[in-house]
């Protein structure tokens, strides 16, 4: 007998519940099911599945209840819950249970059926994304790797992350702590990049480092990943992320870094190539040109005299004639550092080509006769420095310059037009017999 009360209580099941003797005649329902047979609990009571669902699946019911009264089990079942009134594939989970009466014997079978349906169609999409997910892994070479921040040693690598570094799959499922996979160079800059994004400073973790692989040598990492459970103090509890093989991308940079520098060596070496004498290593006529046209500037801003010295080796030829070539250029390099330590870090000393030399004297007086006094004083310097003996490869040799200086002032004249005046000057000192200084102005031309 089945009292009010527990009719009442199968009402509030939300499932679809039903009770069966042993015989397989029903006992009581709840109108759920009743309503799934497209009936009322008043007319299923008394009756058997026949009458509802048909012969076969009658019989395929009558087999489940006799399984549940055989074993003293309770029996779980999923499927769809075909009725005349309920025609649809949904799927149900059916658990039915053994009723025994007050001696322990099975009175019946309680079963109570639940449409899994919504969740069927979740697990399924689910399925679904974590297959997509994979292939995209799989598609990106991507490793995954999942970081439990509660435990010490839940760091967690999938079997392409694990295949990266060499390591077996089963290995990723013991979770391990990573810092000591990582190059030490590699880890301040690993470890900085987590503390970032795990004090929320950057929205994710990402880090490139060296990783040890099993066979001892270094692959290099790219690790991307995010915190994506906090607890209720909004501290990180778990991170994802994801890792990728660079080896080749880094070599690849690598390689082009060396080129890039190798290039740049070059374009030095061209550059020099173009604005220097390659026996002295001086300055030549084309920087000479750039640095008269900004000593030109400079003086026309500030009102500063500047001063322009030539000079050609007196007697060189015989040099070259009496010891050889090599000789003479072994002298022509003495006296390329012997000018320069006769200037200023701001002034300049190009070889023109053979035994001619310029030097530029910048940013002197805006008096003219103080000017002139001072460039005479460098001239002088220079034709002391110039005299003293030369030890050239075991030859003793003397040589003399002869020197034309001439003044600038602004723009007043060109730069082509002061070296003339200054080689002008020049060829004065050699006619007046060599070794000395002349300067433009004093033969008034
Ligand atoms: P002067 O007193 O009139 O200047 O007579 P000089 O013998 O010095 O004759 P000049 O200045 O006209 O000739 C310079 C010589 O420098 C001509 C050439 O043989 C030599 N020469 C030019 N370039 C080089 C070089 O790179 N190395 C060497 N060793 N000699 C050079
Ligand atoms: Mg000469």
């Amino acid at each position: 007998m089945v009292t009010r009360d527990v009719s009442n209580l199968l009402e509030t099941i939300a499932d679809r519940v039903w009770l069966k003797d042993t015989n397989g005649i029903y006992l009581t329902c709840n109108t759920a099911f009743a309503e799934h047979l497209g009936a009322t609990p008043a007319q299923i009571m008394g009756t058997a599945d026949a009458q509802w669902v048909g012969a076969a699946l009658a019989q395929e019911f009558l087999k489940a209840d006799r399984t549940v009264i055989a074993t003293g089990q309770a029996l779980i079942i999923e499927g769809p819950m075909p009725s005349p009134a309920h025609q649809d594939a949904a799927i149900f989970e059916v658990i039915k249970t053994p009723m025994r009466g007050a001696d322990g014997h099975i009175t019946g079978v309680l079963s109570m059926g639940r449409n899994i349906q919504a969740r069927k169609d979740t697990e399924a999409r689910l399925r679904d994304a974590t297959e997509q997910l994979e292939l995209a892994l799989l598609g990106a070479d991507l490793g995954r790797w999942d970081h439990d921040l509660s435990i010490e040693k839940g760091y967690y690598l999938d079997e392409r992350s694990c295949a990266m570094l060499g390591r077996d799959a089963l290995e990723s499922t013991h979770g391990r702590a990573w810092g000591h996979l990582i190059h030490p160079d590699d880890l301040p800059g690993t470890l900085e990049a987590m503390r970032a994004h795990l004090s929320g400073a950057v929205p994710a973790y990402e880090a490139e480092y060296r990783a040890r692989h099993t066979s001892g040598h270094w692959v290099w990492m790219g690790n991307r990943g995010k915190v994506v459970q906090f607890n209720q103090n909004g501290q990180p509890l778990r991170m994802v992320g994801t890792l990728m093989d660079i080896s080749k991308r880094k070599q690849v940079e690598g390689e082009l870094l060396a080129t890039q520098s190798e290039l740049q060596s070059t374009l030095r070496a061209i550059e020099h190539l173009a604005f220097h004498d390659t026996l002295t290593g001086l300055p030549n006529r084309r920087m000479l040109s750039d640095r008269l046209e900004t000593a030109l500037a400079a003086s026309h801003r500030n009102s500063t005299y500047g001063a322009l010295l030539f000079l050609d080796l007196d007697k060189f030829k015989d040099l070259n004639d009496t010891y050889g070539h090599d000789v003479g250029d072994l002298m022509l390099q003495e006296v390329a550092q012997r000018l320069l330590q006769c200037i200023r870090a701001v002034d300049t000393v190009a070889r023109l080509g053979g035994d001619e030399f310029v030097v530029l004297i910048q940013n002197l007086t805006v008096d003219h006769g103080d000017a002139k006094l001072h460039a005479a004083t460098v001239g002088q310097k220079i034709l002391a420095s110039l005299n003293g003996l030369y030890q050239l490869k075991g030859v003793e040799h003397n040589i003399t310059p002869s020197i034309g200086a001439t003044l600038f002032l602004g723009r007043a004249m060109v730069a082509a037009e002061l070296l003339k005046q200054a080689d002008m000057a020049m060829y004065e000192a050699k006619a007046q017999g060599r070794n000395t200084l002349c300067f433009f102005q004093e033969r008034g031309l």
